[in-house]
């Protein structure tokens, strides 16, 4: 997904009504009244969601950095298709032909003996709308912005690379970065300038070229730390990696935005998303990951996923069904 300031300023009432439905639900009973109005003020969760779980000897978290609601779904994951398809697939699936929630989820994953970031959520841009949490539930979760060690980035659309920067510098300032090779190159690139890109070429210049002195630049292959190993997925942008975890007898991918709505994308992975900047190559990338994906039945993360944003696939007639976890990793 991409920061389409259309998207944004048509989502942002319906967002943060969203948020105010959510609100009473998660006021802490011990929070005074006038705490209570300023988180309605604010419309956010107070903390936002977050899930924990282990992967062998892995510990991962989650954490909801922010969602919204996108109108007509079938705009952005099935351009192309007849609108009245698109509709009757969510209907099928329960859900609205109209509007949808799209949540970003960027995870923790602790090794033991580092701690690893995958992704930086809406950073103080979402603020304004009830993301940029990300910081919030590291802490609420005992992690503070200090003790990261490595921020990966899967690719460098801005909501993944938002959070990198708060105002007064880097937002996990003992870090260092890991960024793909190919992604960086095609973005920090001046010849982005008077093209689609220009925009992303802008807020990568502000939000990574910065940190470059402290980065790793990596490609296909490469282990970030053990167990922790990148694979191409490009087509949603010209770089963008996913990651294999490996921990014990235990594997998780993180998909990031290799399929990015549960139903349009994963059910009709060959539909073209308006935010695959090669929509063919994205279509063939998704196939061959979820292929794996559903092969090895193993579980996945993507950031766009509904939240916890970690689930399995069955592969059916077309795609792939989506099936969120539930006590897998307790047991
Ligand atoms: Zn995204």
């Amino acid at each position: 997904m991409t920061t389409d300031k259309g998207i944004h300023r048509r989502s942002l009432m319906a967002g943060a009504g969203l948020a105010a439905i959510a609100t009473p639900f998660v006021a802490g009973a011990t929070r005074t009244h006038a705490q209570d109005m300023e988180s309605d003020s604010m419309q956010v969760a107070d903390p936002p969601a977050s899930d924990s779980f282990n992967l062998g000897d892995f510990k991962l978290l989650v954490v909801e950095d922010g969602s919204r609601v996108m109108d007509n779904p079938g705009d952005t994951f099935g351009t192309g298709q007849d609108p009245e398809t698109v509709a009757a697939l969510l209907e099928e699936n329960f859900l609205p032909p109209d509007q949808m929630v799209n949540g970003f989820a960027p995870v923790l994953v602790d090794t033991g003996s580092e701690t690893v970031l995958f992704d930086t959520g809406m950073g103080p841009a979402g603020r304004s709308w009830g993301a940029g949490r990300l910081r919030d539930g590291l802490i609420a979760n005992g992690y503070q912005p200090e003790d990261i060690d490595i921020v990966v980035i899967t690719h460098m659309h801005g909501d993944h690379i938002l959070g990198l920067m708060e105002e007064d510098g880097p937002a996990f300032p003992n870090a260092r970065y890991v960024f793909g090779e190919k992604e960086y190159a095609f973005w920090s690139d001046d010849a982005r300038m008077g093209t689609p890109a220009e925009g992303g070429h802008e807020t990568v210049k502000k939000m990574v070229v910065p940190l470059a002195d402290q980065a790793t630049f990596i490609g296909g292959g490469d282990e970030i730390v053990p167990g922790i190993t990148a694979m191409e997925a490009f087509g949603h942008t010209p770089g963008h990696l996913i990651f294999m975890l490996e921990s014990g007898d235990r594997r998780l991918l993180l998909a990031a935005d290799t399929a990015n709505q549960y139903v349009l994308s994963l059910q009709r992975p060959d539909w073209h998303v308006r935010f695959d900047m090669d929509k063919e190559m994205a279509a063939e990338t998704r196939k061959k990951v979820f292929d794996m994906v559903a092969a090895e039945r193993i579980p996945f993360l993507g950031y766009h996923m509904p939240f916890p944003a970690v689930g399995y696939v069955e592969k059916t007639g077309e795609g792939y069904r989506f099936m969120p976890k539930t006590y897998q990793f307790k047991l």
